[in-house]
C-alpha cells in the first residue's frame, strides 16, 4: 500500500481505507507475473543463525516491523549470511528514466529492506525485476531513500486516520493508467466541486472511463433449470441438456426468474467474484439478492445513515432526484408525442421548479404524484400501435396486478431497473434499503427506488415505447386472467433483450460531455451521490437529457 500511497494518496485511501478495488489490464498482467513468485518456498532462517556458506533463496515471505507498524510480503529474498536482498517482480519494461525504476517501486523495496534490517538482517541493496524486459535493476538503500520512505509511512498513517479522502490529482497523467479511475472519478469530482453545475467546462473533464462494461447480466427463466459452475463458465441445464453457457468473467449479474436452481459451487464463485445473484418471481417481481461479503466502505454507509436520519439533508438530495425525474418525463413527452402537449409540458416545468423549492417531504410527495398524473395522462400519445390488432390502451398507471398490456410492460421493466440499481448501489457500497425520498419499509429497497427515479422515463419507459412502436411486442405476447394482464415467457425475453439494449445505448453525458452507456451512467450517478454525501461535491448532479 506504500507503493499506492507514493503513486497517489487518494488511491491508497480508496484501496486501504475504503476497501475499493478494481482490475484493469495493468493489474491483471501484474497478477499474472506474480503467479510464480506467490508460491511460498525456501526459508531465510533467523538472522544470527545463517551459516557462513549458506545461500538463501526464498519466495513469498511475509515479514513485519512492529516499530513502524508495517507488514510486507516479499516476492523473493536472496543472499547469504553477509547480506540479504529483496527482489520485487514487476510486469512491464524498465522505465526510461534516471533511476531506471519508478519512485513507488523504489519506496516499496526500500520498505522491505527496512523491515529486513529491523528483523536483524543486513540489507543495503534491493532489486526490481522487470518481467517485460527480463532485467533486474538494483536499488541502493541510501539514507535519502530510507528517510523518504519513513516519511511516507508516517504520512500514510495520518491519511488512513483522516475521515476525509484526499482530493484527486489534478490533470495527472497517472489517472488514465489508474485501475480505480472509474471509482475515483478524478476530473468529474474536481469539476463538480469547483464550479456551478451549469457552468462546467467539458474540456476539463477527460474521458477516462470505459464507455461501457465488458460484463453483462445473465437472465435465466427456463423453469426447472439448474445453473452450475463448470471451470470458468456458468452452465445452464434443463432436463439433463446444456441449454446455455456464459463465461464468468463476462457476467455482471445472474438474474433468476421463478423456479431456477443454482449449485452451491456456483453461488460461492459468484460471491467471490462479486457477481450479484438476483431473484425474481416468475412474473418478474424482484424479491431478493445474494452477494458476497458486504462492501467494506463503512464510511459511505455511515454518511448515508446520517443523511437519511436528518430530514433537511435527505430533502436536499430528494428534491434534486424528483426535479430530475420530472424534467426527464417532460423531455420524453416533448420528444415522443405526435402533437406537442404544451399545457402538460408547461405544468411539468412548473412542478420540476417547485420540487426544488419545497420545505417538506410531504410536499415533495405531492409534487411527484401530481407530475406522475400529468405525465401518464399523456403517455398513450407516445404509443404508435401501427395498425396492430391489440390496442395498447393506456389511461393511467396501475399495478399489482397490471390490468392492461402497457402497465404489464411498465411493471416488468421497472422491476428490471430496480434490480439493476440495487446491484449498482451495493457494488458502490450503499445500503439499498435506506433512501432519501422513499421512506424505509420492510423489504423495500428505498435507495434503489430513489436512484432509478431519474432513469424511469429514460430507460424503462423508453424501452416499453420502443418495443410497442417497433412492433417487437404484439397482442400474442400477453395473457389475460381474471382482469390481470401478464407477459408470456417468450415476450419477457424480448423485453429483457430490449432493456439490455437500452442500457448499452451510448449517449453523450450531459454534464461531462463524454460518450457513455446508460449502464455506466447509473454507476457514475451512484458514485456521485456518494461523493455528495461525503461532502466532496456540493450538490447531487441531476442526470438530465435534452
Ligand atoms: S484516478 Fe488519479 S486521482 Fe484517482 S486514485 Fe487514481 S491516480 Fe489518484
Amino acid at each position: 500500500m506504500l507503493n499506492e500511497f507514493s503513486y497517489c494518496p487518494r488511491l491508497f485511501y480508496l484501496e486501504w481505507v475504503q476497501g475499493e478495488f478494481a482490475h484493469n489490464d495493468d493489474t491483471l498482467e501484474g497478477e499474472f507475473v506474480h503467479h510464480r513468485v506467490d508460491k511460498e518456498s525456501g526459508n531465510i532462517g533467523v538472522a544470527d543463525g545463517i551459516e557462513e556458506t549458506e545461500n538463501i533463496h526464498a519466495r513469498s515471505v511475509s515479514l513485519s516491523s512492529d516499530k513502524l507498524g508495517i507488514v510486507a510480503k516479499l516476492d523473493i529474498i536472496e543472499g547469504n549470511n553477509d547480506e540479504l536482498c529483496p527482489v520485487d517482480y514487476k510486469k512491464g519494461e524498465v522505465p526510461n528514466n534516471e533511476y531506471r525504476s519508478f519512485e513507488p517501486e523504489r519506496i516499496q523495496v526500500c520498505a522491505q529492506a527496512i523491515i529486513l534490517r529491523e528483523n536483524g538482517y543486513r540489507c543495503n541493496e534491493a532489486s526490481i525485476y522487470y518481467a517485460g524486459s527480463k532485467i533486474r535493476i538494483p536499488v541502493p538503500i541510501t539514507d535519502e531513500l530510507v528517510s523518504r520512505t519513513l516519511k511516507l509511512v508516517e504520512q500514510a498513517k495520518v491519511t488512513a486516520d483522516c475521515p476525509a479522502i484526499p482530493p484527486p490529482l489534478v490533470d495527472s497523467p497517472k489517472c488514465p493508467r489508474c485501475s480505480l479511475v472509474g471509482i475515483c472519478l478524478p476530473d468529474e469530482v474536481i469539476a463538480l466541486s469547483r464550479v456551478k453545475l451549469n457552468n462546467i467546462d467539458k474540456e476539463e473533464v477527460r474521458s477516462l472511463l470505459p464507455a461501457r462494461d465488458d460484463a453483462l447480466p445473465l437472465y435465466v427463466q427456463e423453469q426447472g433449470a439448474m445453473v452450475a459452475k463448470r471451470g470458468e463458465e456458468l452452465e445452464i441445464r434443463s432436463k439433463g441438456d446444456v441449454i446455455a453457457t456464459a463465461k464468468l468473467f463476462e457476467t455482471s449479474t445472474l438474474a433468476l426468474f421463478g423456479n431456477v436452481q443454482v449449485t452451491t459451487q456456483a453461488i460461492r464463485e459468484l460471491c467471490i467474484r462479486g457477481i450479484s445473484l438476483c431473484y425474481f418471481s416468475f412474473g418478474g417481481w424482484f424479491y431478493g439478492i445474494t452477494n458476497g461479503m458486504t462492501h467494506k466502505n463503512i464510511m459511505l454507509r455511515q454518511c448515508q445513515f446520517k443523511t437519511a436520519s436528518e430530514e433537511q439533508l435527505s430533502l436536499h438530495i430528494a428534491r434534486r432526484i424528483i426535479c430530475g425525474k420530472i424534467r426527464n418525463c417532460r423531455t420524453m413527452l416533448r420528444r415522443n408525442c405526435e402533437t406537442s402537449p404544451d399545457a402538460a409540458l408547461e405544468e411539468l416545468a412548473r412542478l420540476a421548479e417547485s420540487a426544488l423549492q419545497i420545505d417538506s417531504a410531504g410536499e415533495l410527495f405531492g409534487i411527484e404524484g401530481a407530475a406522475g398524473r400529468v405525465y401518464f395522462s399523456h403517455f398513450a400519445e407516445m404509443i404508435k400501435a401501427n395498425g396492430q390488432t391489440i390496442k395498447f390502451d393506456f389511461h393511467a398507471r396501475n399495478r399489482r396486478p397490471p390490468r392492461d398490456a402497457v402497465n404489464a410492460l411498465l411493471s416488468f421493466t421497472y422491476a428490471l431497473l430496480v434490480s439493476t440499481t440495487t446491484t449498482v448501489l451495493m457494488s458502490v457500497g450503499f445500503d439499498p434499503y435506506l433512501g432519501f425520498f422513499h421512506q424505509p419499509r420492510y423489504g423495500r429497497p428505498s435507495l434503489s427506488l430513489d436512484l432509478m427515479e431519474e432513469f424511469r422515463p429514460l430507460i424503462a419507459d423508453s424501452t416499453v415505447i420502443s418495443l410497442i412502436n417497433n412492433g417487437e411486442i404484439t397482442a400474442e405476447d400477453f395473457v389475460e386472467r381474471a382482469g390481470s394482464v401478464a407477459l408470456k415467457p417468450d415476450a419477457r425475453k424480448k423485453v429483457m433483450r430490449s432493456y439490455e439494449r437500452r442500457l448499452e445505448t451510448q449517449i453523450t453525458h450531459p454534464v461531462f460531455g463524454y460518450s457513455i452507456s446508460y449502464r455506466r451512467v447509473l454507476e457514475v450517478q451512484a458514485r456521485l451521490l456518494g461523493r455528495t454525501l461525503t461532502g466532496e461535491i456540493n450538490e447531487y448532479p441531476m442526470f438530465l437529457t435534452r
